[in-house]
């Protein structure tokens, strides 16, 4: 989160004196409601809806350290934040009936280390709650009646993205029909190995028998990288095919290595939203610009690290890499409609 500012001219209501710092609590007139009337919307009811939602859970990070049940927990949704330089801190909070702001800090803006959204500033917001609101008669907030376009369906815990071949333990989550990202999820990978299981294959070196195909998970080249640096243990992909003749005595002669999408991979879209899908490469050191085919049309010239995007259609397509080296590869994928 950036800075927060309490823009009204704040009343604070409340002053508390420990040691040197101070801790004001305010209650801007903004926050409570007043004014909302001809306001702008900014979230849709299903938005809201889910963000009320989402900022009422209590598996979170922005806990209290030290919260255990000396604490009661009022019900409210809250959310923290800590400036740069721990300068300030605050937690905002809301339930039915009220919306409580609490910033903790310097006037004169001095850092204190041991100021933070979570420690020092929520307590102060649940204690607020629990003064003005214990046991409120007042319900909590309902699914919308507009909320039409909210509903459930199953996700991969992993990414968030719709379960894919390999995903185990999908759960149920909301989503928003027409804006959710409908993505299948691609957290794990298929790759062809030797039984053993030591060395894999490509389409090219795959032999005719004595295969199997296996998950391994996902990891951008980058991650690999980071874990080999590390010396983190990771489920990695077994050495390529030493007899295989596209990587075999070849190697100063690769093309850019196409790291989305995935090779020999099924998409599925929404034919009534296909969201757009990305490519990217990583390319040799030397090359400027790389060039993207689409079934062997050019698409799109760009810089490696550049992100392509591009509107997918239901069907076979090869997706092609050359860079400015003449050095090109390819993979094909299968789109298809949900
Ligand atoms: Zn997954
Ligand atoms: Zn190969």
């Amino acid at each position: 989160m950036g800075e927060l500012k309490f823009t009204s001219p704040p009343a604070p209501l409340l002053k508390r004196r420990r040691g040197g710092e101070v801790w004001v609590v305010y209650f801007p007139p903004f926050l409570q409601g007043e004014g909302a009337r001809g306001g702008v919307t900014l979230l849709s009811p299903e938005a809201a809806y889910l963000v009320t939602h989402t900022l009422t859970q209590i598996t979170r990070p922005d806990l209290p350290n030290n919260f255990d049940n000396s604490y009661h927990l009022p019900r409210i949704a809250w959310k923290t934040g800590t400036s740069y330089g721990r300068r300030d801190a605050w937690s905002i909070g809301y339930n039915q009936r009220y919306t409580i702001g609490v910033w903790v800090g310097n006037f004169s803006g001095v850092g204190v280390a041991e100021l933070s959204g979570a420690n020092t500033a929520t307590p102060l917001l649940f204690q607020l709650f629990n003064v003005l609101d214990y046991n409120s008669p007042t319900g909590w907030f309902r699914v919308p009646k507009q909320a039409t376009r909210l509903s459930m369906r199953l996700i991969c815990p992993e990414t968030g993205d719709v379960p894919g071949e390999f995903c185990q333990n999908p759960v149920t989550d909301y989503s928003i029909m027409g804006v959710s990202r409908y993505r299948r999820c691609q957290h794990r990978k298929a790759i062809f190995t030797n039984t053993s299981g030591t060395i894999s294959y490509c389409a090219q070196c795959l032999p005719d028998s004595g295969f199997v195909r296996r998950s391994y998970p996902n990891l951008a080249p980058e991650v690999v990288a980071f874990y080999q640096s590390r010396h983190i243990p990771f489920e990695a992909v077994p050495p390529h095919n030493p007899a295989c003749e596209r990587v075999f005595g070849n190697s100063g002669q690769v093309g850019p290595q196409i790291t989305s999408l995935n090779n020999g991979s099924e998409y599925f879209i929404n034919p009534k939203q296909p969201a757009e899908m990305e490519l990217s490469c990583q390319a040799a050191n030397d090359v400027q610009l790389v060039f993207w085919y689409l079934n062997d049309k050019l698409f799109r010239k760009a810089k490696p690290t550049e992100g392509v995007f591009f509107k997918p259609r239901p069907g076979t397509l090869k997706i092609s890499c050359a860079d400015d080296k003449g050095r090109s590869s390819d993979i094909r994928i299968l789109i298809q409609n949900e």
